[in-house]
């Protein structure tokens, strides 16, 4: 099936753009396209007019500052791949964006773009969740544990675009493991799990693919995992349970 007829307009500017999708419900900003064109195909979303953001300079590189690292949203996959921002995770973010997709998803897919859509199984989600990071947007911060409402749930109003993630930098001896089990290489996983441990303070377990999406865990038990995606089949459960054994394997190792 192919996608009904679509206006196209290449934003001057963040605000620019903002205004547009404010005045125009059946418009919808688009990044690097990899869910959004799919989904205008298959008809499971429709708009009349798309709003290209991906070449704004507000949305893309990174910065470092007090003790944060300031990722826009434009920032490919690849690019955090191939460590073409700052490493300010020992690692963490290119591992993780190294497991999304193919390297031609990953060549122009965003960090803001999969946030934004919020699929139940994205990575980005979960790592972001551990990571206690911020999500800013042209109106205001919001912190991830609040902007994550859900599969496909965000609190992001018509008109309002995600800006950056904003996470804080680790300290020595901050430890970090993750773990994806999917089917085949590049697909969305049927369970994935990312857990830092910061130097001080309990360590953050994020789990995604739930039925909620990403959220986080007290503990690393069966009984939480068990909690945190109640209505999971027998298949899921167990997939639940490798990935947050590997991850905090990982962590600890
Ligand atoms: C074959 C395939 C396999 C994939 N596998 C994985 C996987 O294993 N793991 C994974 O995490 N993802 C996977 N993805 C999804 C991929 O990571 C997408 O790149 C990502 O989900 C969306 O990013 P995008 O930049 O392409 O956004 P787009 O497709 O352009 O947009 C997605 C949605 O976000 C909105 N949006 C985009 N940018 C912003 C912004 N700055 N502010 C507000 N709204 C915005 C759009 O309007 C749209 O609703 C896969 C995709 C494909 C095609």
């Amino acid at each position: 099936m192919k996608p009904s007829a679509i206006a196209w307009h290449r934003a001057e500017s963040l605000d620019a753009a903002a205004a547009i999708l404010q005045d125009d419900v059946s418009a919808m900003p688009l990044a690097g396209g990899q869910s959004l064109v799919v989904m205008l195909g298959l008809r499971v979303t429709a708009a009349e007019r798309l709003v290209g953001i991906a070449h704004l300079p507000e949305l893309v590189g990174a910065s470092e500052e007090a003790g944060l690292l300031r990722i826009g949203a434009g920032v490919t996959h690849a690019a955090i791949e191939d460590g073409r921002i700052p490493d300010a995770t020992d690692g963490l973010l290119a591992h993780v964006a190294s497991g999304i997709a193919y390297r031609a998803v990953r060549n122009l897919g965003t960090i803001g773009g999969s946030l934004a859509l919020s699929d139940p199984a994205a990575d980005w989600p979960v790592a972001l969740l551990a990571l206690e990071a911020t999500v800013v947007t042209n109106t205001r911060r919001i912190p991830i544990s609040t902007f994550l409402q859900g599969a496909y749930a965000t609190p992001l109003e018509p008109g309002e675009l995600i800006r950056a993630v904003e996470i804080p930098r680790f300290a020595p001896g901050t430890r970090w493991g993750a773990a994806k089990i999917a089917r085949k290489v590049g697909a969305f996983a049927d369970s994935l799990c990312v857990a830092v441990h910061r130097p001080g303070v309990a360590p953050r377990i994020a789990l995604g693919a739930t039925a909620r999406g990403a959220v986080l865990l007290p503990a690393g038990t069966a009984e939480a995992i068990a909690a945190a995606d109640p209505d999971a089949d027998a298949f899921r459960r167990r997939c639940h349970l490798a990935s947050v054994t590997r991850t905090l394997k990982r962590m600890e190792a």
